[in-house]
């Protein structure tokens, strides 16, 4: 069996792999609210947040969908013609057009154009969210922010680029096995460096004082079987309004962030439904699933890249020889974000299903709907949700169920009490 062959039995078989461990860790079989619990909970949204919210995001679409489509359009334009490896062919060219300079400085030139391109929409939607006074940042800030991510890319982007080229560079028949197998230690890599090395860049994080709602925290970690050793507060006003908080390390390591908004705005009660949804992720072991369904996708991205790497008529559209060669980088992020396109709602179905499922947690640990559905009001009022948004948006965009469906939850959870139909 030459090395093609070996290939289509890697992706089967990698496919086939993501395929069962999508039916069986994803919980499916977890009901919706119905149709009428749905119906009920939306009007308990007071309709001022409803407007708010319509009006906002009315006023974030041309933005939205702009900066989709220019992400979209760039690598396709770059990588789809010859654009893309003319210009990792000039600026490799003072090195006498070297593989490894093509790879790392080529490579990140296209990369660094198609993430400059959508910019001014991010700008744009920026200019939006002051308006609303939901973000607190400056343009200082914004663009200091913007520098340590472009900081964050060059320094990941370089690595990658240098990796990933050599490698196709000494087995050009064989460098999808290693590069799969790369791909997916990298994907588990990054989860655990990620907390550690890269939230630090953004955000100064301290210890939340003693009191009684530390002590509350710590409690409702210790009912839930997930001892924490400390609670840390983020300072995240210095950014934002929202609200947010999330559990991350596991084991001796485990420790509950929570946002400095939600500490200055929200009940105690309300804090530990929201940190009772965090434990519910650490408990279903979601961050441990999402690394490892994104290990065994990205392995089969490198496998099927390869294979459509034997498309000729693909090749010669983007003006190169290999789809192995540094050159043909603009056409892997065209083949990248057409798959993103793709794979994005789909993505998206999974992460619903398992905020769903966290929901569903914070409900039984907490035993208190009623703080659990003042607490998705006071997110959606001080978030300016859309508390149900447009199907396409929905299907595009949106990670976690919407506020109705979350209240609807809220509402059936707290169903066998027979407050309902009051
Ligand atoms: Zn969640």
């Amino acid at each position: 069996m030459d090395s093609g062959a070996w290939a289509v039995a890697a992706l089967v078989a990698l496919g086939l792999a993501l395929a069962v461990a999508a039916v069986v860790v994803v919980p499916w079989r977890l009901p919706g609210p119905t149709r009428a619990a749905r119906a009920a909970a939306f009007r308990e949204v007071p309709e001022d947040v409803v407007d708010r919210g319509r009006a906002l995001h009315a006023a974030l679409r041309p933005s939205a969908y702009s900066s989709l489509f220019a992400g979209l359009v760039t690598p396709l334009l770059l990588g789809l013609t010859p654009a893309g490896a003319h210009i990792v062919g000039w600026v490799a060219q003072p090195f006498g057009g070297h593989w490894l300079a093509q790879a790392v400085l080529g490579g990140l030139t296209v990369l660094a154009i198609v993430w400059l391109v959508p910019l001014p929409f991010a700008a744009w939607r920026h200019v939006v969210l002051r308006d609303w006074g939901l973000s607190t940042q400056s343009w200082r800030g914004w663009v200091a922010d913007l520098g340590r991510s472009g900081a964050v890319g060059l320094v990941l982007g370089a690595v990658l680029l240098a990796g990933f080229y050599t490698l196709t560079h000494v087995a050009p028949d064989w460098w999808w096995a290693w590069g799969a197998l790369g791909a997916a230690a990298l994907v588990v890599l990054l989860s655990f460096v990620f907390p550690v090395l890269v939230e630090p860049v953004f955000n100064r994080f301290t210890p939340m004082p003693a009191g009684s709602l530390r002590d509350e925290l710590m409690e409702l970690a210790a009912r839930d079987g997930l001892p924490v050793r400390e609670v840390l507060v983020a300072d995240a006003s210095r950014r934002t309004t929202g609200l947010n908080a999330y559990v991350s390390g596991f084991g001796a390591t485990r420790r509950i962030v929570v946002y400095d908004t939600l500490v200055g705005k929200a009940s105690a009660g309300e804090v530990g439904s929201v940190v009772a949804h965090e434990l519910g992720h650490a408990r279903a072991r979601d961050p441990e699933l999402g690394t490892l369904l994104g290990a065994v996708g990205a392995a089969a991205a490198v496998v099927a890249l390869y294979l459509l790497g034997q498309w000729d008529a693909l090749l010669r559209r983007a003006g190169v020889d290999s789809i192995g060669s540094p050159e043909a980088i603009a056409l892997v992020l065209a083949v990248a974000a057409l798959v993103g396109l793709v794979t994005g709602p789909l993505q998206n179905v999974v992460s619903r299903r398992i905020e769903a499922r966290a929901d569903r947690h914070a409900l039984r640990l907490t035993g208190d709907p009623a703080t659990f559905a003042a607490m998705q009001l006071r997110l959606a009022s001080v978030n300016t949700a859309d508390v149900r948004p447009p199907r396409l948006e929905y299907v595009l965009f949106a990670t976690h169920p919407d506020t109705v469906e979350r209240l609807a939850a809220a509402r059936e959870a707290g169903a066998p009490l027979g407050d309902e139909e009051l």
